[in-house]
C-alpha cells in the first residue's frame, strides 16, 4: 500500500516518465492518463468495482482529493473492517489491471471483488482461533466458499408472524461451491422469528457436523441470533438452544458461526420461502432443485 501512497507503482504515467512506454493512456478506458488516482479511483472500471462492495456508501461520500486523501478518508471514517477491505479491493484492482496488461485477460468487476473477498475469508480463517465466532458482515456482496476440506452451511428461516407455521432452509456447499445438500423443513409451531432463526442455525450446525464433523462454517443473516449465540444470557428463554450451538462449536476443531448479508444468503432464503409456499419438506442431496440453479451458479466461486 505504501507504494500507492508514495506514487511508486508502475502505472503508465510513471512508466512514460521513465521512457518505458510511449503512451500513458489507461489500458481499460483509454480515456485518461493512467496515474494512481485514475487507476484506483477515477477510472470507470475501478468505480464499477468499488460500487459492488459494501464500502461504496463510505467512498461515495469522499469529497475529492488525491488517492492518499481517499486512503485517509477510509482510515478516519471507516468502521469495523473497512480499512482492510479497502486495501484488499485496491490490491485486487491492481492484479486485474496487470493480468489485463500482461496476459490480455479481462476480469469482470465481480471477479475483482470476489478475489478480494476470497483473500479476506482466507485471512479470517487463517487467523481464527479454535472456536471462531464471527459476526462480521462480509465485505463483498458475494458468497465466499469455505477452505478445502471444510463445509459451509447457509441457513435461513421464513416466518409469517402470527401464524403457527414456519420454514427453515439449509444449504451445504464445499470449497468449489458444489451443493452437497439442500433441505427445507416445514414446521408447524408458533415461535418468534428470533427463535425460528435460532433453530435454523441449530439445524444447520447439525447438518454441518453430519457432513464434515470438525471443519465447518454456518452462515446466517440474522445478526441478533448470532449475537445471542456469542454471549451466554442465562435469563434468555432460548439460551438452552444457543448453549447447544456453543457446545457443538467448541467440540469441533475449526467451527464458526458467521453473520452475512441477506444478499449472500439467497439460496437458503429461497429454499425456506419455497418450502413455506409448498407447505412440504424439500430434500436434495448432491443435486439442487431447478428454482435454485440460477442463484447457486451466481454464488459459485470463479
Ligand atoms: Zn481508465
Amino acid at each position: 500500500m505504501w507504494r500507492v501512497l508514495f506514487n511508486a507503482l508502475p502505472v503508465k504515467v510513471n512508466l512514460e516518465r521513465r521512457g518505458i512506454v510511449e503512451y500513458a493512456s489507461c489500458p481499460h478506458c483509454l480515456f485518461a492518463s493512467e496515474d494512481i488516482p485514475h487507476a484506483f479511483w477515477f477510472c470507470s472500471k475501478a468505480k464499477k468495482v468499488w460500487k459492488l462492495t459494501a464500502l461504496w456508501p463510505l467512498l461515495a461520500g469522499f469529497p475529492g482529493g488525491s488517492f492518499a486523501d481517499l486512503f485517509c478518508w477510509v482510515v478516519d471514517f471507516g468502521v469495523g473492517d473497512d480499512f482492510q477491505s479497502f486495501v484488499l479491493v485496491r490490491w485486487s484492482i491492481w492484479i486485474a489491471r496487470n493480468t489485463f496488461v500482461f496476459e490480455g485477460k479481462i476480469s469482470s468487476s465481480k471477479d475483482i471483488v470476489d478475489r478480494a473477498g476470497r483473500s479476506w475469508m482466507n485471512f479470517l480463517l487463517a487467523s481464527s482461533s479454535h472456536i471462531g465466532f464471527r459476526d462480521r458482515v462480509l465485505m463483498t456482496p458475494v458468497w465466499a466458499p469455505p477452505l478445502v476440506g471444510s463445509i459451509k452451511v447457509n441457513v435461513d428461516a421464513s416466518v409469517v408472524e402470527s401464524v403457527d407455521y414456519f420454514a427453515i432452509g439449509i444449504v451445504g456447499r464445499d470449497h468449489e461451491g458444489n451443493v452437497l445438500f439442500a433441505i427445507a423443513k416445514y414446521l408447524s409451531e408458533n415461535f418468534s422469528p428470533h427463535f425460528v432463526e435460532l433453530l435454523a442455525v441449530k439445524k444447520g450446525v447439525r447438518m454441518a457436523i453430519q457432513f464434515q464433523e470438525s471443519h465447518w462454517i454456518v452462515e446466517s443473516d440474522a445478526l441478533t441470533v448470532i449475537k445471542s449465540i456469542q454471549s451466554s444470557n442465562p435469563f434468555a428463554q432460548d439460551d438452552l438452544v444457543a448453549q447447544e450451538i456453543r457446545t457443538a462449536c467448541s467440540n469441533s476443531v475449526d467451527a464458526s458461526i458467521i453473520h452475512c448479508s441477506k444478499k449472500i444468503n439467497q439460496v437458503a432464503h429461497l429454499l425456506a420461502s419455497r418450502c413455506l409456499q409448498l407447505k412440504c419438506n424439500i430434500l436434495f442431496k448432491d443435486t439442487i432443485p431447478i428454482f435454485l440453479k440460477k442463484t447457486v451458479i451466481f454464488d459459485r466461486p470463479l
